[in-house]
């Protein structure tokens, strides 16, 4: 999705007030009727049909005069929300290129006043996700509330709170700075991610740092569950980062034996593949249970996940909650099961940059009507739609 920010700059306070007005009404209504668009924003000078037809001009927001007629937000409209609040905060004061786009993100440099530069992640879920829902279609029919915007702002604040957690516990990850809304700014890695390195100094070094990792996550009680060579950044120092943490399920959850699996496999396959590493010794130690050598013992996971010290606490103190995470689970659920082999890349050809301006997004019938336990959720969100409406006064 392209990202003009430059627009940012010509919308003006009655632009931003509609906007979170649109917002604001999403929580009740999945398209919002114009009165009451107008209602909430309470213009000083009136004019806000007007407001409402030049936001819809810049594709911030999609009208729907099916039923009646009626307003909600693109991802469009969702993104300049979060970047006017976050520049409000004084987080960062300009967006520059894209450096990423993820199979449900798309990632931007930005900068603060001092010139540091760092990375935002938008999150997108809906994207790459319709096989997935289609596969949950009877789950979602039952809870019809459930919306891509919800869904993408559970995504991103799951990803700061692990992010900062795993963080505090000296995993090598982004240092998590902000979030609000879907959008989680973080700093940015220097390097590549491990799919574009065709040759390492030490590969086995790496390698061993990488599965590492893996067992190191297990400790604490996670999974990372898309563990692969896209979500692996390397610098020139060899210097490994993790990334991409939305996906993340706890080592009690009842796949959990195969998604860590699947994650160290992945590891050994492209290792073996890309550097030719030869592990034939070491797998044979690993599959052989009756082997006990360190090699075994390290990645034995219910020898791990018995000892594991989980991290809901630091989870929790990022506003994260047990609760969010089973949310985010049921959804995510059906995108972990498909073949990691699919990998990263974001090119599956049901690529949609545009799924929130879509109408037809089958099997979900309200985008945007929160349910009692979401709108609770929002809280953080809430406040930012308050600060805009203020900062529009
Ligand atoms: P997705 O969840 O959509 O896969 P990722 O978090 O994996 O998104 O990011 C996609 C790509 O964006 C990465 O492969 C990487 O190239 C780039 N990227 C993401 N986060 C950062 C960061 N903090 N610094 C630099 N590049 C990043
Ligand atoms: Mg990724």
């Amino acid at each position: 999705m392209k990202l003009d920010v430059n627009m940012l700059r010509y919308l003006s306070k009655d632009d931003f007030r509609v906007l979170t007005a649109v917002e604001m009404g999403m929580r009740n209504h999945e398209i919002v009727p114009c009165e009451l668009v107008d209602r909430i924003a309470s213009l000083k000078h009136g004019g806000t049909y007007k407001v409402l037809k030049n936001l819809l001009r810049h594709k911030l927001l999609h009208h729907d005069s099916s039923k009646y007629d009626g307003f909600r937000l693109t991802y469009l409209g969702y993104d300049f929300l979060a970047i006017k609040t976050l520049v409000n905060r004084g987080v960062f004061v300009s967006v520059g290129r894209q450096i990423g786009v993820g199979k449900e993100s798309d990632i931007f440099e930005v900068a603060t006043e001092d010139g540091t530069v760092m990375a935002m992640k938008l999150h997108r879920l809906g994207r790459v996700s319709f096989r997935a829902v289609k596969s949950k279609r009877d789950y979602l029919k039952h809870r019809s509330s459930y919306s891509w915007l919800y869904l993408s702002r559970l995504a991103a604040l799951k990803e700061f709170a692990f992010m900062k957690a795993l963080e505090e516990h000296g995993f090598p990850v982004p240092s998590a700075v902000d979030c609000n809304r879907h959008c989680v700014i973080m700093s940015l890695v220097q390097g590549y991610p491990l799919v574009q390195v065709k040759q390492l100094q030490n590969p086995e070094v790496v390698f061993e740092t990488i599965i590492g990792l893996v067992v190191r996550l297990a400790e604490h009680g996670l999974i990372h569950c898309d563990f692969n060579e896209f979500n692996i950044m390397i610098d020139d120092d060899e210097k490994v980062t993790m990334i991409d943490f939305p996906q993340m399920v706890s080592v009690s959850h009842h796949n959990a034996q195969m998604y860590f699996d699947r994650d160290v496999e992945c590891v050994f396959k492209f290792f073996r593949k890309r550097f030719n590493m030869n592990f034939q010794e070491c797998r044979d130690d690993i599959d052989r249970t009756e082997v006990d050598t360190d090699e075994s013992r390290r990645l034995c996971f219910s020898s791990i996940a018995k000892d594991a010290v989980f991290l809901d606490k630091e989870l929790a103190a990022s506003g994260f909650t047990r609760k969010d995470q089973e949310e985010i689970e049921k959804f995510i659920e059906g995108s972990l099961d498909k073949d990691a082999s699919s990998g990263d890349e974001g090119t599956e050809d049901d690529t949609d940059n545009s799924a929130l301006n879509e109408s037809n997004i089958e099997g979900v019938d309200s985008l945007n009507l929160l349910d009692q336990d979401q709108t609770s959720n929002l809280k953080q969100e809430e406040e930012g739609a308050e600060d805009n409406l203020r900062n529009c006064e």
